[in-house]
């Protein structure tokens, strides 16, 4: 059942959100009063909330505990783009509105105002953090990613830092917002977030993966494509992870050191041990098997929403596609632990693809019980299926992992037999 304090804490970065924003707004009208046509006014809005969402950008990616743990990547993923797409939009006519606006004042031509500005290094830096927010988001259509390496399309991503320092600088040499209170609530806002980025991205993981001393402890091969790591360490119970629940892991061994990858956790988490449970997919992923025991690994988290307390309901569907099953075999344990009743329903293309099921068949109790669905035998999950098998399926709540085709098909699927969105909780294999 969610509690009252999260439900409390949940509404603590929207209730930021909008009190800044209602802040940022209270700015502009004071600069509005002011200025002498209606171009330069828009122009000066535009450029406040461009700045402002711009800083919630970073802190909606910055994996921010006191943000993550409340809204859950998948929704943080949802407001990051949404936002970005606004945070573009407004930047886009920040500059055109004023060079047009002051250009009208001034008498000059809109191009010699614009090329004039251009003697001053303050503005050139900010074309360059506009050029460069352009291109961030122009490459985040989905249409070029999906041509994109990950790695590729990560590290450009990252240089949003660096458009937004670059326009802060420009923000603090502007004309309204040299000195004064005002200038004082932006450097706020500006150090804030930046310490919150800090703290999270670097200094906590760093702190933590020290503290734990984590370790690769056992390479373990469930299947030709699938592979468990358990990882060991001191102090996890500080780590305070939850069953479905991920983390991003760095290992530091030759060949695998440079990146970091999101993984669920494929066991409730105890007894000094983490483990995760991996597919072959990618150059990376591929290779894990070779991972050398021993290896010191660092760690992000936890992260993520998709966690049994979410259940509002006395019993719960859990719903897993082929490697989709990892977080939902640790929630299942929690939820056989506890008592609470569920059913989890685990698809899969065939017999020898369905990793864990030997834990799974132990686990289960005639209050949580496991379904194996082969998906080249009977075809996919289809909302007949579900009922027959889950005739009270409407009482509970659900949750979902796997393939993207597959969570779309099942969502629908779903809403077929009366389940409310809202009680569909579920975790995609995508970060961003
Ligand atoms: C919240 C979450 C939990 C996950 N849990 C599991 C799990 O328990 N078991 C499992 O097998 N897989 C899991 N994944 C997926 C796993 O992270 C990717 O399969 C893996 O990163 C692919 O890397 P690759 O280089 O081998 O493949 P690639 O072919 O390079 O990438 C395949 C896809 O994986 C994603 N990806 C690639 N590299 C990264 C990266 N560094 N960080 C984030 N995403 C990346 C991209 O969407 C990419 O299109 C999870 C992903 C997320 C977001």
């Amino acid at each position: 059942m969610q509690s009252l304090k999260f439900s409390f804490l949940k509404s603590i970065a929207p209730l930021l959100f909008f009190a800044n924003l209602a802040v940022v707004f209270s700015f502009w009208l004071s600069v509005s009063l002011r200025v002498s046509n209606l171009l330069i006014s828009l122009g000066t809005l535009a450029g406040l909330l461009a700045a402002y969402f711009a800083l919630w950008q970073l802190l909606l990616i910055g994996r921010v505990a006191w943000i993550e743990r409340f809204w859950g990547h998948d929704k943080l993923s949802r407001i990051h783009h949404f936002l970005g797409i606004t945070t573009v939009s407004v930047i886009f006519f920040h500059p055109i509105l004023l060079v047009l606006g002051y250009s009208i004042d001034s008498g000059e031509a809109p191009l010699s105002h614009f090329l004039g500005l251009l003697s001053d290094y303050k503005y050139i830096l900010a074309l360059i953090a506009y050029l460069l927010l352009l291109s961030i988001v122009f490459i985040s259509l989905w249409i070029i990613r999906k041509h994109l390496k990950y790695e590729i399309w990560y590290f450009i991503h990252i240089a949003l830092y660096l458009a937004i320092i670059l326009a802060f600088i420009h923000q603090k040499s502007g004309r309204d917002f040299i000195t004064d209170l005002r200038a004082l609530y932006w450097q706020a806002l500006f150090y804030l977030t930046l310490a919150n980025i800090i703290y999270y991205r670097f200094l906590k993981p760093l702190w933590q993966s020290l503290n734990c001393a984590f370790q690769v402890v056992e390479v373990k091969k469930e299947n030709d494509d699938v592979v468990s790591i358990i990882i060991g360490g001191e102090n996890l119970e500080k780590l305070e992870a939850k069953a479905g629940q991920f983390m991003i892991f760095r290992f530091l061994a030759k060949n695998f050191w440079r990146e970091t990858h999101p993984f669920s956790l494929s066991e409730a988490p105890s007894g000094g041990r983490l483990r995760i449970t991996i597919k072959g997919i990618g150059d990376f992923t591929k290779k894990i098997s070779n991972l050398p025991l021993g290896t010191r690994v660092l760690v992000e988290g936890p992260l993520g929403l998709f966690i049994p307390e979410r259940s509002n309901k006395k019993s719960s569907l859990l719903i897993a596609g082929g490697i989709g099953i990892t977080p939902l075999r640790s929630i299942f344990e929690e939820f056989a632990k506890t008592g609470h009743a569920v059913d989890l329903i685990y698809s899969a293309r065939a017999e020898r693809d369905f990793v864990l099921k030997n834990e799974l068949n132990l686990l289960s109790n005639p209050n949580a019980k496991v379904h194996y669905i082969e998906t080249d035998k009977t075809g996919i999950l289809t909302s007949d299926i579900i009922k027959k098998m889950i005739p009270d399926i409407i009482e509970r709540d659900v949750f979902l992992c796997g393939p993207p085709l597959m969570m779309k098909s099942v969502i629908s699927e779903l809403k077929k037999v009366g389940v409310s969105k809202r009680f569909i909780y579920f975790e995609r294999f995508q970060l961003g």
